[in-house]
């Protein structure tokens, strides 16, 4: 444990104390407990294992020089579930059980909480899942909810930097009135061949365009899209994205640098008029794009021309780390702290 070399760690699975659960059986929720069994045992015809009804969610905790632990909006992420058990017919888990299992997850797993000043995070996955059998197309009548921790490393290791992203109009994540808007695992099987194909060329991500037109910009795989021109923060209004919560968070901060903020529709010419742009979500907060090609049409959206980030990208992204970190104040209440 003590030869963890927190600054060094990847985005992977380190194993960590324990894990939280609780169970929904005969129309209610039980007891959050917590266990050391990194395993669950399914029913084979589990409906989550053959018609995808699974949901996730993703969020940090931090530690501050003053030692208190901090977890980034959990109520946002909690909502968001909510609103996902509603998309795929699963009961809601209630706030406040997310809230206490969430706390519990950190708590109990404190000493995985990097030091102040690493770089790195706690990251935190809720994962929800119907558990009992169905073999026809029908919701479950129990579910697991789980909650593991693991620690992660700074997302910038040589510093905050762009990548180039990708348009692959071959490949659709979400249809416009489909599953988007929920975070749940079924979009990430649908974009991870695209994804696969765009890290083989060297790209970070894929820039999806609207499926029915592909016309406007949707999002970048696992993270919402930004771009930034004449001090106005622009990010898409789209049916099929996910409503991430750093970029709510990004626009809240950028309104409060007196900036304009934007919910539009973003058409690809557009692209060519900003100045900055960036890949939003909780892994990186903000990775700023170099160039985003659009290799069907033989076009190049050229973002950065010397290669380096933007300066409102940069605030930005440095802004929202102080608060996370604690070094800055959280006016907006957005921490949970753990004292
Ligand atoms: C989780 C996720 C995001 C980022 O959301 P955050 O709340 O900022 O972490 C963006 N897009 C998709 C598709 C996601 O699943």
């Amino acid at each position: 444990m003590n030869t963890l070399n927190w600054s060094e760690l990847s985005f992977g699975y380190i194993p960590t104390d324990y894990n939280i659960r609780c169970v929904y059986k005969d129309g209610k929720w039980g007891e959050i407990e917590a266990t050391t069994d990194t395993t669950i045992s399914l029913h084979i015809a589990a409906t989550s294992l053959h018609y995808g009804q699974e949901a996730f969610e993703g969020l940090k905790a931090f530690m501050g020089k003053d030692g208190k632990i901090r977890i980034f909006r959990p109520e946002e992420n909690a909502k968001r579930l909510q609103n996902t058990c509603d998309g795929i017919m699963m009961p809601k888990l209630p706030v406040e059980l997310f809230m206490e299992a969430v706390k519990k997850a950190v708590v109990m797993n404190k000493r995985f909480v990097p030091p102040y000043g690493s770089g790195a995070s706690l990251y935190i996955r809720p994962l929800l899942v119907g558990t009992s059998a169905q073999v026809g197309v029908k919701p479950a009548d129990e579910y697991l909810f789980v909650i593991f921790v693991t620690p992660v490393g700074p997302y910038f290791k040589g510093g905050f930097q762009t990548t180039p992203v990708v348009i692959l109009r071959q490949y659709d994540r979400a249809a416009p009135l489909g599953t988007g808007t929920y975070k749940v695992g079924g979009n990430y099987a649908a974009g991870m061949l695209a994804g696969e194909k765009a890290h083989q060329m060297g790209y970070s991500a894929v820039l999806y365009l609207d499926a029915k037109e592909k016309k406007y910009v949707d999002e970048c795989g696992p993270a919402n899209f930004f771009g930034i021109k004449n001090n106005t923060y622009v990010t898409p209004e789209s049916t099929s994205i996910l409503p991430s919560i750093t970029n709510k968070s990004l626009m809240q901060l950028a309104k409060d640098m007196g900036m304009t903020v934007e919910r539009r529709r973003i058409s690809e010419e557009e692209l060519a008029t900003f100045e900055e742009a960036g890949q939003c979500g909780t892994a990186a907060v903000i990775s700023p794009i170099s160039k985003i090609d659009d290799i069907d049409e033989n076009k190049s959206y050229i973002i950065s021309k010397d290669g380096q980030p933007g300066p409102i990208s940069r605030k930005l992204y440095e802004k929202l780390r102080a608060i996370q970190y604690g070094d800055d104040s959280d006016i907006y209440g957005w921490n949970a702290v753990i004292e």
